[in-house]
């Protein structure tokens, strides 16, 4: 159990290499920082792709290790399931940690921890339910089965958003399928997943199942995606990285799957209830400071309730505390990163500059603690159209863009007019109505009268430039088995050799 537990003022971590936690080889370290004080909290392992060689061979022996190997399917739930506890029991200690790294409010990143068990009990119950068949051919002298198997070597690369969740919707269904894995975490928020991987040697898993590389996407990603002993990537971050992980894994013909932004609609109809939608909204965008790949960072509302929607809104955002992550009273935390908080502050340029009005927010907040953390007022732009930048740039920060419509089809319209497909929201009391959004949305997932509701039990992902494949659901553990048909001859002779049999 972690309670008590307090984080010592500076930490160093390490790489977690077949069981162990090991130094890079150059010994080279890169510092994380703290968003609320915007100075370095802890030293972290930077990898090369000498430590990479090394965690995909430990990740490819753990392969061949008959005690990973034969392993009964059954046996191998059992272990994901004890994982699952171990990590409840260690929530508070890893989204500590988390929030540390990445700022966001200890509440969400506690509760995401005490969610992310359900994922290994789901696949873990899933493990041993995966079933080849017996196929019934027309080659009646031939006994022909399928069955499957692990895919191999998976490299899970991940941002620092939500790190151990988002890894988890990889790791989980490939452990489950028999897999090993290489952890790429994300360069500013890597410190929870070293400790998360020992999880796995204290519940059992055999070395070299579980790995975790830190380190930069070039100098490790790179390299890992590109490695001849990894079998499949399962990537989630920006499109600009998700574009290069696509070009090196095809070169190299690997499976891949890709998790990307978005740039989400949240579409507030005429008939929907004022106090409710703006809840809808605020949670869109600001309840994780936008950085979240299906933030609602449009909304569109109907032209009749727009005026009474935004000054409602702003009410609302008004009292909204922004502070110490770590504070229960906090609902704002910063931003991670300092080029985040460039990003953000530049948007607010962009958006004025092209013509929109900023209705509430838009500066930098230097009155919180030291005075030097990475805090950003949460920020409304109105007249917004659909064509500015705001509106079709991926901010991922407190940046919301309202703007109108006069009917469905125009909301739908200006809904799917972005390079984007990751989620979208319809808000209305009409039942017709919100089947009519949820069938024109061009989105992976549609949520009506709620936001950000995800499942391990419901596939998640994007339609267009917001990926490839989904994460979540039954299906999911396919994406790490491959297929094997076996035809066994049942008669004495062998068929003749110059025909296709
Ligand atoms: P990022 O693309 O900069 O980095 C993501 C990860 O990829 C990091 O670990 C990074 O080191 C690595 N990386 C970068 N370039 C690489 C390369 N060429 N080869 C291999 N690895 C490489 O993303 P970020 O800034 O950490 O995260 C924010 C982005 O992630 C946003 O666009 C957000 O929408 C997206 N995101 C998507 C989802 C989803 O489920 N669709 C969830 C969360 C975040």
């Amino acid at each position: 159990m972690d309670e008590g537990w307090t984080l010592a003022e500076t930490q160093r971590f390490n790489l977690f290499i077949n069981g162990q936690e090991t130094p890079a080889q150059a010994g080279e370290t890169l510092d994380s920082f703290d968003p609320v004080t915007g100075a370095p909290w802890a030293s972290i392992a930077r990898a090369r792709a000498a430590d990479v060689d090394a965690a995909v061979i430990a990740a490819s022996d753990a392969l061949a290790n008959p005690a990973w190997r034969d392993i009964s399917a059954s046996d191998r739930g059992a272990l994901m399931r004890r994982v699952g506890d171990l990590i409840l029991e260690n929530a508070e200690r890893l989204a500590t940690l988390e929030v540390r790294d990445n700022g966001k409010l200890m509440a969400e990143m506690l509760g995401q921890l005490r969610y992310i068990p359900q994922y290994y009990y789901y696949y873990g119950g899933l493990a041993d339910k995966v079933e080849g068949a017996v196929i019934p051919t027309e080659k009646t002298g031939m006994f022909v089965y399928t069955e499957h198997e692990p895919i191999g070597v998976v490299a899970a690369i991940t941002p620092w958003n939500s790190p151990l969740l988002l890894t988890t919707w990889k790791l989980a269904p490939a452990l489950a399928a028999g897999c090993t894995v290489v952890i790429k975490p994300s360069e500013h928020a890597s410190t929870s997943m070293i400790e998360f991987a020992k999880l796995f040697t204290e519940a059992g898993f055999p070395p070299g199942v579980v790995n975790v590389l830190t380190g930069y996407g070039d100098e490790v990603g790179a390299p890992l995606v590109a490695h001849p002993k990894v079998n499949r990537v399962a990537f989630t971050g920006g499109e600009v990285g998700g574009k290069a992980v696509y070009k090196a894994a095809a070169e190299r013909l690997k499976g891949v799957s890709l998790e990307l932004g978005g740039k989400s609609p949240n579409i507030i109809c005429a008939d929907a209830d004022i106090e409710q939608v703006v809840k809808g909204a605020v949670s869109g965008i600001f309840a994780a400071t936008g950085q979240t790949c299906m933030a609602g960072s449009r909304v569109l509302v109907h032209e009749s309730i727009h005026d009474a929607f935004v000054a409602r809104l702003v009410d609302f955002i008004a009292e909204a505390r922004v502070g110490d992550p770590t504070d229960p009273k906090t609902q704002i935390g910063p931003v991670a990163t300092k080029d985040q908080l460039r990003k953000v502050l530049s948007y607010v340029d962009i958006a004025t500059s092209e013509g929109a009005h900023l209705a509430f927010g838009g500066k930098q907040l230097t009155d919180i603690g030291t005075g030097n953390g990475w805090f950003v007022e949460p920020t409304v732009f109105t007249n917004v159209t659909n064509d500015m930048r705001v509106a079709q740039e991926e901010i991922f920060g407190p940046v919301l863009s309202v703007i109108k419509f006069s009917d469905d089809d125009e909301a739908i319209r200006i809904a799917n007019d972005t390079p984007y497909g990751l989620a979208a929201a319809v808000w209305t009391n009409d039942v017709a109505r919100a089947f009519k959004f949820t069938k024109a949305l061009e989105a992976g997932t549609v949520w009506v009268n709620a936001y950000r509701v995800v499942s391990y039990t419901t596939p998640f992902g994007g339609f267009k430039n917001s990926g490839l494949g989904r994460e979540g659901g039954q299906e999911m553990i396919k994406e790490y088995l491959q297929t094997k048909s076996v035809y066994v001859n049942l008669g004495k002779t062998t068929p003749n050799p110059f025909v296709l049999g």
